[in-house]
């Protein structure tokens, strides 16, 4: 009696509300999540970004991201394989299927996600008897055990469902207005599978309210492991970051990692890689500043990338790549140049490393392409400032009697005067580049200035024209002073 008391009284405290006042089905204490999710075959910025801060921040449950292939990837002290999406350029290979299928035989479990689009992440999840199928229809509604709020929340992009091949073999958590299973897990081995549609997730990397549905799938997650593999608390879990990915071309100045499904990709990379980045040094006057963009790492997918000091990352089908190139060479710049301007960032710091990108393009041969690029985002500060005399980059007027622009004007007014600005500068002056960043190495050190503002901005810009461009800054509706910089010249 006394037993049975104290289980009841420490599942009630572990839960932390009453509604499910019962010890874990299998007995034992509540299990944890001990999670991969593997960006090899697709890479999802909110896997890498965000997932792990708004989902698995808290408690004992870890998660980390894995980057080398899946049959490469070290899950011994994981007990859930996570796959968000498979590009269908990169499908699963007999390798990745033999790993996963032993991952489960030894209790392991594997979560397979899809938004219905991708036909190999489909005949992934067929391997395990659920496919994704098309349609849906709201109101979702969570299974009893796993009603955590009185409605399931669905991201809009969700268009698909699943079908089960043996509906009674499997425990479904979210069904749609009709019936039809969104969510569910079978057993496999010793361990469990679980297949869902993409949007039961949040997928905003900013926005740490973007949770969507979190009680519901940490109960859903326990249940998965319940039973399976154990795993070791003092061996944590292995960080499996780009030090692991297989392959590696280190020539001409150049580091360039990438998994083996990339490999035909990597060599029209590299040599995209190799053209680019001297242009850029010669755009920019000053070399990267030691360890800082020193190493590129591939990415499977067409939608962008990012810059992290010493690495950048970078989406392999860009821009439509390889079959064109002018929005790659854009890119590769845009990226390399957030690490170029550090230790501080730019007052433009987004529309600086797109511009200096079609500088790139017009040395490359896509002058027209750049061109056309610039005058359609400067025509969008044309519309809210056409004499380009009310508002700074931040879209804040000092002038009386004019409002600061409102929040969905903003990125206009941001990137259309700052490219605006950086063409008059470049009529002067064609070098103003160059000549700005040798100012700002010389000039803006960590030591020197307490931050890289608009007083300061203008001052090395000073510099690298070699007058005084305070008052025409003032004269184009910024609030600066000369007298406001730390920058003296
Ligand atoms: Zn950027």
């Amino acid at each position: 009696m006394k037993k049975l008391l104290l289980v009841a009284v420490s599942a009630l405290a572990l839960s932390g509300c009453c509604s499910e006042c019962k010890a874990p089905a299998e007995g034992g204490a509540e299990p944890v999540v001990y999670a991969i999710n593997n960006l090899s075959h697709y890479y999802d910025f909110h896997a890498d970004w965000g997932f792990k801060r708004q989902y698995l921040n808290g408690g004992e449950d870890k998660y980390t991201t894995g980057w080398s292939c899946i049959y490469n990837t070290d899950l011994s002290n994981a007990n859930m394989l996570m796959l968000f999406n498979c590009d269908d350029r990169l499908p699963y290979v007999e390798k990745d299927i033999n790993k996963i299928k032993a991952f489960l035989k030894e209790g392991g479990s594997l979560m397979i996600l899809s938004n219905g689009t991708s036909t190999s992440q489909n005949a992934l999840a067929e391997e395990f008897g659920a496919s994704f199928v098309e349609g849906v229809t709201a109101p979702l509604t969570a299974a009893e055990k796993y009603a955590t709020a009185p409605e399931v929340v669905m991201k809009g992009s969700t268009r698909h469902h699943l079908t089960l091949k043996k509906p009674s073999k499997w425990t479904v958590a979210v069904t749609d207005a009709e019936g039809n299973p969104m969510l569910a897990y079978t057993k496999k081995g010793k361990g469990k599978v679980l297949v869902g549609v993409r949007g039961l997730l949040g997928d905003n990397t900013d926005d740490i309210y973007d949770t969507i549905n979190r009680e519901m799938w940490h109960r859903v997650w326990r249940d998965v492991v319940r039973g399976g593999k154990s795993i070791d608390p003092e061996k944590g879990l292995q960080h499996q970051y780009i030090e692991c990915v297989e392959n590696k071309i280190q020539q001409d100045g150049l580091d360039i990692t990438y998994n083996d499904y990339l490999a035909p990709c990597a060599e029209a990379m590299f040599q995209i890689a190799k053209k680019t980045m001297p242009v850029v040094e010669g755009i920019m006057g000053v070399p990267l500043s030691s360890n800082m963009g020193s190493k590129i790492v591939l990415i499977p997918t067409a939608g962008g990338g990012y810059s992290a000091g010493e690495v950048i990352a970078l989406a392999v089908w860009w821009g439509d790549f390889p079959n064109r190139e002018d929005s790659m060479i854009e890119f590769i710049t845009h990226e390399s140049v957030h690490s170029w301007v550090l230790p501080w960032a730019e007052i433009w710091n987004e529309p600086i490393a797109t511009y200096v990108g079609y500088l790139a393009m017009m040395e490359l041969g896509h002058n027209e392409e750049a061109e056309r690029r610039l005058a359609n985002t400067i025509r969008q500060a044309t519309k809210l400032d056409p004499e380009f005399n009310l508002y700074d980059v931040d879209g804040k007027s000092w002038k009386r009697g004019v409002e600061d622009v409102s929040r969905d004007q903003l990125y206009g007014i941001h990137w259309g005067k700052s490219m605006w600005i950086f063409e008059q500068l470049r009529a002067e002056n064609p070098d103003w580049v160059a000549d700005y960043y040798k100012a700002k190495r010389q000039l803006a050190g960590t030591e020197q200035i307490t931050a890289l503002d608009a007083n300061n901005t203008v001052a090395l810009v000073s510099v690298a024209m070699g007058r005084d461009m305070f008052p025409w800054f003032r004269s184009i509706g910024f609030d600066v002073k000369r007298s406001k910089a730390e920058i003296k010249f």
